[in-house]
């Protein structure tokens, strides 16, 4: 029997209440399997250890993960420390770290799951985003000029490397390839006249290698309304770190919330571990009070039992979360319900069996 050794960040605000219930479901999946087990080792980084330490992490953290098969992660965010210091001092720096360049998110909307489009049906929405994640936009360069001064300028550099951008876009189209579906790229090139210029080149050639896939490309505003207006008109999507940032969020909103959007941080070639994180952030508004969703982290955990080689648990926990919403008797409140974030997981067990 494999065990899988899992590193578990829970982090801030609902992160541990939703790691909790993430861990019950891959440990229960091992039960029942009975061919794979896991062991988990928590690590206690985030902003409480930032206030005490000066750090999200120990200076060695990045060693301390490399050995794991691989991360589930919680959320990261305290009101008392700046975002961009929790974002860049732990949640970046393993994504990049750890060469974990692709973002895997679904936007699917689930049976049972609360639409706020009118007349979608479960089986409309079915997207997989696949966000760049580990440049562009978010590269961390740029600089601050004549600060505090009238004359005061502000750069922030987006990164699009040849390398970058081809892997990235190659991985979509084996995606949609493999999923015989077809593969939508979004981009700004209107306005963005170097770096969407770039990567419409690029996908343009790299569609050249699959001329089986039928593509499509769209400006993100364009994109936007039509995930609203049209979503069933898109299937694997492949865009920008910004850009897949927000568009997922959108994507949350149309297919059940914050509560239930997962994600996954992949290093496809399995040098470094894998990340798997809910898209949802440490909600400070309810943190404490027992009522987050665990859903999403759930979904997240099926994500990462489908990387590590086992696809058909994705499915049984995707499935197992339907009938949770489908039943509507046990939900948290952000799915108009009472429920614990303890019931909800009890729920999903129950259907797992
Ligand atoms: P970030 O800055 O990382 O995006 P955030 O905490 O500011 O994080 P989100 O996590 O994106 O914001 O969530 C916005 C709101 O959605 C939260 O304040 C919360 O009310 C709700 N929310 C998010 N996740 C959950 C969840 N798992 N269960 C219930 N409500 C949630
Ligand atoms: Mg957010």
């Amino acid at each position: 029997m494999k065990t899988y050794r899992i590193a578990v960040i829970a982090g801030d605000g609902i992160g541990p209440e939703v790691v909790k219930e993430g861990m019950r479901v891959l440990k229960h999946a091992a039960r029942q399997d009975g061919s794979f087990d896991f062991s988990f080792c928590e690590f206690p980084w985030g902003c409480d250890y930032y206030l005490k330490n000066g750090r999200m992490m120990p200076e060695d953290g990045m060693e301390r993960l490399a050995g794991f098969d691989a991360i589930l992660l919680g959320a990261v965010g305290d009101p008392r420390v700046p975002d961009h210091i929790s974002l860049w001092d732990l949640l970046l720096k393993i994504r990049k770290g750890f060469d974990q360049y692709v973002n895997l998110r679904p936007v699917r909307l689930l049976k049972g799951a609360p639409c706020p489009l009118k007349g979608v049906e479960p089986g409309q929405i079915d997207m997989l985003f696949i966000r760049e994640n580990s440049e562009g936009e978010y590269a961390g360069s740029g600089s601050w000029l004549f600060r505090d001064t009238p004359r005061e300028v502000v750069l922030q550099n987006g990164v699009f490397s040849r390398h970058g951008c081809e892997r990235i876009i190659r991985y979509a189209f084996e995606t949609a390839r493999e999923r015989k579906q077809s593969l939508t790229s979004i981009s700004k090139a209107n306005a963005l006249n170097y770096s969407m210029v770039f990567w419409d080149q690029i996908f343009g050639e790299v569609g050249r290698e699959y001329p089986d896939v039928p593509t499509e490309s769209l400006l993100v505003d364009a994109a936007s309304m039509l995930m609203v207006k049209h979503p069933e008109r898109f299937q694997v999507v492949v865009t920008s770190n910004l850009f897949g940032d927000i568009l997922t969020d959108l994507g949350a909103a149309i297919t059940g919330g914050m509560g239930i959007a997962a994600g996954a941080n992949l290093n496809p070639e399995r040098k470094y571990p894998s990340m798997f994180e809910p898209i949802h952030g440490s909600a400070p508004d309810i943190a404490g009070k027992g009522i987050a969703n665990p859903l999403a982290t759930a979904w997240t955990a099926g994500q990462m039992l489908s990387f590590l080689g086992y696809p058909q648990w994705e499915e049984r926990i995707v499935n197992a979360i339907e009938r949770v919403m489908e039943e509507g008797r046990v939900l948290t409140p952000d799915m108009g319900g009472r429920a614990t974030t303890r019931q909800v997981g009890d729920a999903l067990l129950a259907c797992l069996a």
